[in-house]
């Protein structure tokens, strides 16, 4: 049978699977030394087990007994002994902490006779009836799940009584006649006398406390936390020592650093002659800890003693409870603390500096999220005439200012005129994406963090407020109003955190962060900002320890630019669709309505030196480094004109319509797909249409020709999308060759271009051998792949299912936010190895928003891959992880 209970002499802190964080912390306190009250802890296994069946597990009872009388052994004294009690708290503590979430109840063993020996024992009346109300208050709450308001009700009127607004006025009789007010609550709302035997209180808590477990908030904060559901948690019961015993004892906490800037420092809060609840509670004004030096030094020079102990054991910052009854001072919990993103890396860097950890821990410390918090622009101070006007949900970090525009088209068409905007809506769809990427950021009112505004925000590092539900939004009207009547007109300007989730009426300057200054070359490590240093630091052992390169996804040479400046070793994906939109959709539209080869070559004759432009400037930006080009993967119809609104203007423009619409129509009918995911795109349309790949490739060829003879290194590598059968890579792969030929010939220059495949088909993972002849690279593309994997549409299910399916814990994640390791993560790897097995040392990389996630790069890690790419502004969070994987 597995051992249920360990006395906190037996634990250490590795242990917190067993016996959760705040157990696990005590043990090790204990064999450190540490004043802590002695006590147990029941194991999560055992709350595990009765989570499951509903009953404690055989053997729990016995132990428990055996630890409680060997407890009472040591302390003199029995549980709730009438003459001299020993009291006890039973006390939550998960695994991972869940501050807030779970329970603990305080004074166990108290009753109608105990309080009598408490009093005596410390000769204090008051503070036994305090402790007794404080027991059956919390019992009341927790245990038997009384609405806490009745009895701070019940507190309020005695106070009022005694015409005081402090606690601390309240008199032992006060207590005393609360303590029969509050068993009349119990009465009434449970149905049920307060249970006056220590026992049956202490074994009540304990399952309580295992119940806590599955709270609608600790569920909640799990999901939010991603903490798994099923780890259920420890239960630790605990000695009392009293803060409330008088005015030379109280109850505190303490930071060894500041946790929001991780400054070394005295930080923490105090308070006189109270139990540990009241600090966290807020109920009075506590003191900073400083001021304990002066109330008590004995103690204060011990708290900080023990302070730096327990930093140079942890090795790390520590967060503290405590307790002082009498001038003794008792440490109740201690935990590595958690801490703002800056913070973590100035602390990392300042252990590193103290010799207490190396760099590869200082690495291992930070994360890839905490950077991303850094990198997003900021509000700077609030000003004048600004209104907060709701609070949503802060789906994407950053701090955007612009005028709220209600459509797409009029983002577009503002952005274009160089204005800054908001798109505002009840939530977007596929059909707002071109607004979201000329908007500064995205506000809705609708939708959670998996709604597609936020993830496509995420996706793109784009400011978004989702869910703020106070807001009515009328797209239509193209306005919204908020609380308290304020209406938002189209063109008044907003301004949205999406670090916090606050919406304001005005303008509130915003400035970019000092790390993305840095990153950007404006800010250098001589002007000193230590968090700029460190995070340089820890950048610089990260890059050198990453087996991964990391390359960006960039469409353009502005963005080719930026990614190398943000450290982008390439281009893994550069999207030549994108090349399409503007004003050369016009030219598309040429090519889709041709109705001969003549006129058709025409289309493309006039395509082809626009994107041999565009090339050039990606190889100019990427000089000497490998670039990715897709060729153009999605259905023609996206860049033709809405069916519906088309319809209407050439049914009322009747017979005068014009001939060109009625062309257009007549293309957009042909073309549409009920499925145009699974449709015409990709490799396919390349096979369908004449020519289209074939110009493609000659600007690629005839861009890399020019650059090489103005003195470049461009390095191209020809990406074929959504190949399923190898025999479609090499139709398209020998009219490249032919292409490649041609243009080595005519120019005289040979650059040599790679010629590879995406793999975002089960089918082409799963057929990677025989694809991998014919290509020379692959790069899963994970976005399709997932969605072809899961056989989700992504631009559906995510408003449509994906909430109700982390609420069932059907998965704890987006798919399309972290790889699937278990279904789409097991294609990438039979497709690297049986790729690897055809072609020994073929390139592996992975496009798709996963290449910016953390836990999918630590994923490609493990694979072995040789990059991932990801959009220019997660490159640093990339490179972070890439090397955090290889430490
Ligand atoms: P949480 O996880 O919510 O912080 P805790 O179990 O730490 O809950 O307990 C709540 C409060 O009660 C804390 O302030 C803690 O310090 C105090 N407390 C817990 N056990 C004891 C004890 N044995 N003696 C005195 N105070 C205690
Ligand atoms: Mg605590
Ligand atoms: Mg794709």
């Amino acid at each position: 049978m597995p051992k249920f209970v360990y006395d906190f002499t037996e634990g250490n802190k590795d242990l917190k699977d067993l016996l959760g964080g705040k157990g696990a912390n005590l043990a090790e306190m204990t064999n450190l030394g540490l004043p802590v009250p002695p006590g147990f802890t029941i194991t999560a296994e055992a709350c595990r087990h009765y989570l499951e069946h509903g009953t404690l597990p055989d053997g729990l009872e016995d132990e428990v007994n055996r630890h409680l009388t060997a407890l009472e052994g040591a302390m003199g004294k029995r549980l709730g002994q009438s003459d001299d009690p020993l009291l006890v708290s039973v006390r939550s503590g998960a695994k991972f902490s869940m501050p807030g979430m779970m329970e603990t109840v305080l004074n166990i063993g108290l009753n109608d006779e105990s309080v009598h020996g408490l009093a005596a024992q410390a000769g204090d009346e008051r503070f036994a009836w305090d402790s007794y109300r404080r027991l059956i208050q919390m019992f009341g709450k927790t245990v038997l799940g009384i609405d806490g308001d009745l009895f701070e009700d019940a507190i309020e009127a005695a106070k009022d009584a005694r015409g005081t607004k402090d606690d601390v006025d309240l008199r032992a009789e006060d207590f005393e006649s609360l303590v029969d007010r509050f068993k009349g609550i119990v009465r009434d709302q449970a149905g049920r006398e307060f249970p006056t035997d220590p026992r049956e209180q202490m074994d009540l808590a304990v399952r309580a406390v295992f119940d806590s477990w599955n709270a609608p908030r600790a569920i909640l904060y799990r999901r939010q936390e991603r903490i798994p559901v099923d780890l259920g948690t420890a239960v630790n019961i605990c000695s009392m020592v009293f803060g409330n015993l008088g005015m030379d004892s109280g109850t505190g906490v303490a930071f060894t650093r500041d946790p929001a800037t991780g400054q070394q420092g005295i930080y923490g809060d105090y308070l006189q002659n109270a139990q540990g609840e009241d600090v966290v509670a807020g109920i009075r004004n506590t003191v900073p800890l400083t001021e304990l030096e002066k109330i008590d030094k004995g103690s204060y020079d011990r708290l900080l003693a023990i302070m730096e102990t327990l930093e140079n054991h942890y090795r790390d910052m520590c967060d503290i409870e405590f307790t002082i009854e009498r001038g003794k001072l008792w440490m109740l919990q201690t935990r590595v603390g958690k801490r703002t993103a800056a913070a973590a890396f100035r602390i990392a860097c300042q252990l590193l500096d103290q010799g207490l950890i190396d760099l590869d821990e200082a690495t291992r410390r930070v994360t890839g999220d905490q950077l991303a918090q850094l990198m997003f622009p900021r509000f700077a101070a609030r000003v004048d005439g600004v209104k907060k006007l709701t609070r949503g949900m802060n789906a994407s970090p950053g701090a955007a200012v612009g005028k709220a525009v209600f459509t797409t088209a009029r983002a577009v068409e503002l952005s274009g005129r160089g204005e800054d905007v908001i798109l505002v809506r009840r939530e977007t769809n596929p059909d707002d994406l071109a607004g979201m990427v000329a908007a500064k950021g995205v506000l809705t009112s609708r939708g959670g963090k998996t709604s597609h505004a936020a993830v496509v925000a995420r996706g793109m590092g784009k400011t978004c407020v989702c869910g703020a539900e106070e807001l009515d939004v009328d797209v239509k009207a193209g306005r919204f109003t908020a609380p308290g009547g304020v209406t938002v007109n189209e063109g008044d300007v907003v301004s949205i955190d999406g670090s916090s989730g606050d919406v304001y009426l005005g303008e509130v300057p915003v400035e970019d962060s000092p790390v993305v200054r840095y990153f950007e070359g404006e800010l250098s490590l001589e002007d000193g900002d230590e968090l700029v240093t460190a995070v340089d630091r820890v950048m610089e052992h990260a890059d050198a320890s990453a087996a991964l390169r990391v390359r960006a996804n960039a469409d353009n040479a502005e963005d080719s630019a930026r990614a190398r400046r943000f450290g982008a070793q390439g281009i893994g994906l550069c999207r030549t669709e994108h090349m399409f939109l503007g004003d050369r959709r016009q030219l598309v539209e040429k090519l889709i309505l041709a109705e001969d080869a003549d006129e058709r070559q025409a289309a493309l004759d006039a395509l082809e030196p626009l994107q041999k432009q565009d090339f050039e400037g990606i190889f100019e930006a990427m000089d000497g480094l490998p670039v990715t080009i897709r060729l153009i993967d999605p259905p023609l119809h996206e860049f033709l004109p809405d069916i519906t609104e088309l319809s209407v203007k050439v049914a009322l423009a009747g017979d005068g319509a014009d001939r060109k619409d009625r062309k257009l129509l007549e293309a957009v009918n042909r073309l549409h797909e009920q499925n145009p995911m699974l449709g015409l795109r990709g490799v396919r349309l390349g096979l369908v249409i004449p020519g289209l790949f074939s110009m493609q490739v000659r600007a690629i060829a005839e861009a890399a020709a020019a650059r090489r003879l103005a003195g470049g290194d461009p390095r191209p590598e020809i990406m074929i999308p959504l190949v399923g059968a190898v025999q479609e890579l090499e139709a398209v792969r020998e009219e490249s060759r032919a292409i490649l030929d041609e243009v080595r010939e005519r120019t005289g220059v040979d650059v040599p271009a790679l010629i590879g495949t995406m793999i975002e088909l089960p089918r082409a993972a799963l057929t990677a051998g025989q694809i991998a002849e014919a290509a020379e690279f692959f790069s899963f593309g994970t976005n399709d792949l997932t969605q072809t994997t899961w056989g989700f549409s992504r631009d559906d299910v995510e408003a449509a299912f994906f909430s109700r399916y982390l609420e069932l814990g059907i998965f704890g994640v987006s798919p399309f936010e972290t790889l699937d390791r278990d279904g789409v993560g097991r294609l990438v790897r039979i497709a690297a190895e049986e790729g690897r097995k055809a072609r020994p040392g073929i390139k592996l990389g992975i496009c798709g928003e996963h290449g910016g996630d953390p836990d999918s790069v630590h994923f490609c890690h493990e694979v072995g891959l040789d990059y991932v790419s990801c959009s220019p502004f997660r490159i640093p969070v990339a490179r972070l992880e890439a090397g955090r994987a290889a430490i």
